[in-house]
């Protein structure tokens, strides 16, 4: 039902400013075609498809009929920042402290409350472009100004460290890291986060380093540049259970850093959500502390359904597709079509019946790129590369 609205309402500036995610978008145009009766299949929601494992799931129900449906610390239950200190110790070997350790619905309010608590206008926020959106949206939302740095097919989407260092000037407050990446599925090397810790040694640069993908990397081991000597008192840790554990819908995250900005990164919390939802922590505990064998089935599927798509991808007409190490993401070249991004991405939804996001949904730099989630059983991944493949006869010729 549309109602015409009698009254206009005046929004704040800053709304001008504020970014979105297309995932969400093109979700909802896609679910507009399923309503039509037409079949599509999803790859554009970052989200894997497996169940939440059934240990997980089992905490959450002990915990609600355990009457944990009440308020808890904005910080997070101590149970949980416990567990987040033990496992990011574990897994970098960097100690923790739980009094750094803040537990968010989900990784992005991280994002959301770091960039708003520490940049403003007049500073310059580092961020990677292609990339996650939120980044650029925040960085304008409040204010600051967005400095993208450019992630490159040729260099497999690392970073150019020399790009970054070339950028940083005496406004710069911030630098956004992300690894594995979200949108190219590209990992930062550790050469490449140690000559940045060395380069930012002794500067006033705090460092948001999103590290949500990082049980998904297919070769070799996950680095943070906050194991480098100096950088984790300057580095706020993004990570989550979303993409680990299959748990986007629970809204369950963390940030980890320094207990002093950590207070202020609480106090937003009670500002915003009070606290987050008690039962879902207590199922956190567990995801961290029990059985983890899920977490390996679920990247060994990830890797098997990599192959198959980057293979179906680089065998399309005008595409060429690289391997992505981490995440579960594909970013292929379609420059090769002579399309546009956003044309392409448009007619594959609406002709092909396969839903994925244009490159530009992360940024201008992102053009000349689609990217597809892998996050889809190998059966719809080759229905998808089918449906694309007859329609780009047709089309692409
Ligand atoms: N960071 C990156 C790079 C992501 O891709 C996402 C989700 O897609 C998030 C953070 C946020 O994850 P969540 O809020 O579900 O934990």
């Amino acid at each position: 039902m549309s109602t015409t609205l009698q009254k206009t309402i005046r929004l704040a500036e800053r709304m001008s400013r504020l970014g979105t995610e297309t995932a969400f978008e093109v979700l909802v145009r896609a679910r507009a075609l399923e309503a039509q009766g037409r079949e599509i299949v999803h790859l554009e929601i970052g989200e894997p498809d497996f169940a939440t494992p059934a240990n997980i799931v089992e905490a959450a129900v002990l915990a609600l009929r355990d009457g944990r449906t009440h308020y808890g610390p904005s910080a997070g239950l101590p149970q949980l920042r416990e567990a987040v200190a033990e496992y990011t110790a574990k897994h970098s070997g960097i100690p923790v402290d739980p009094s750094e350790v803040v537990i968010t619905p989900g990784g992005k309010p991280i994002m959301f409350f770091v960039i708003l608590a520490l940049a403003q206008r007049g500073d310059e926020v580092l961020y990677p472009n292609p990339g996650f959106p939120i980044y650029e949206s925040m960085i304008n939302f409040v204010g600051a100004q967005a400095v993208p740095y450019g992630l490159h097919e040729d260099r497999d989407f690392d970073v150019d460290v020399e790009e970054i260092l070339d950028k940083i000037t005496d406004r710069t407050r911030l630098l956004i890291l992300n690894s594995p990446q979200n949108p190219t599925g590209g990992v930062i090397s550790r050469e490449g986060l140690k000559a940045l810790a060395d380069r930012l040694a002794g500067r006033d640069i705090a460092v948001l380093s999103d590290e949500i993908y990082h049980q998904l990397i297919y070769e070799g081991e996950h680095s943070s540049i906050a194991q480098f000597p100096g950088m984790k008192e300057s580095t706020i840790i993004l990570n989550g259970f979303s993409k680990t554990y299959a748990m986007t819908g629970w809204r369950l995250g963390w940030g980890v850093m320094r207990p002093d900005l950590a207070k202020w990164i609480a106090q937003l919390m009670t500002n915003c959500n009070s606290c987050t939802a008690s039962f879902s922590q207590m199922a956190g505990v567990e995801a961290l502390r029990g059985d983890q064998s899920s977490v390996g089935v679920m990247r060994e599927e990830f890797r098997r359904r990599r192959r198959v798509i980057v293979d179906g991808l680089n065998r399309l007409p005008g595409f060429s597709c690289r391997q992505p190490h981490g995440a579960f993401y594909v970013f292929p070249n379609i420059r090769g079509t002579k399309c546009s991004s956003g044309s392409l991405a448009d007619a594959i939804l609406k002709e092909a019946g396969v839903a994925c996001l244009s490159g530009t949904a992360f940024g201008a730099w992102g053009e000349g790129y689609l990217r597809f989630s892998f996050a889809n059983s190998v059966e719809n991944l080759q229905k998808a590369l089918n449906w694309i493949g007859d329609w780009a006869k047709k089309k692409l010729g």
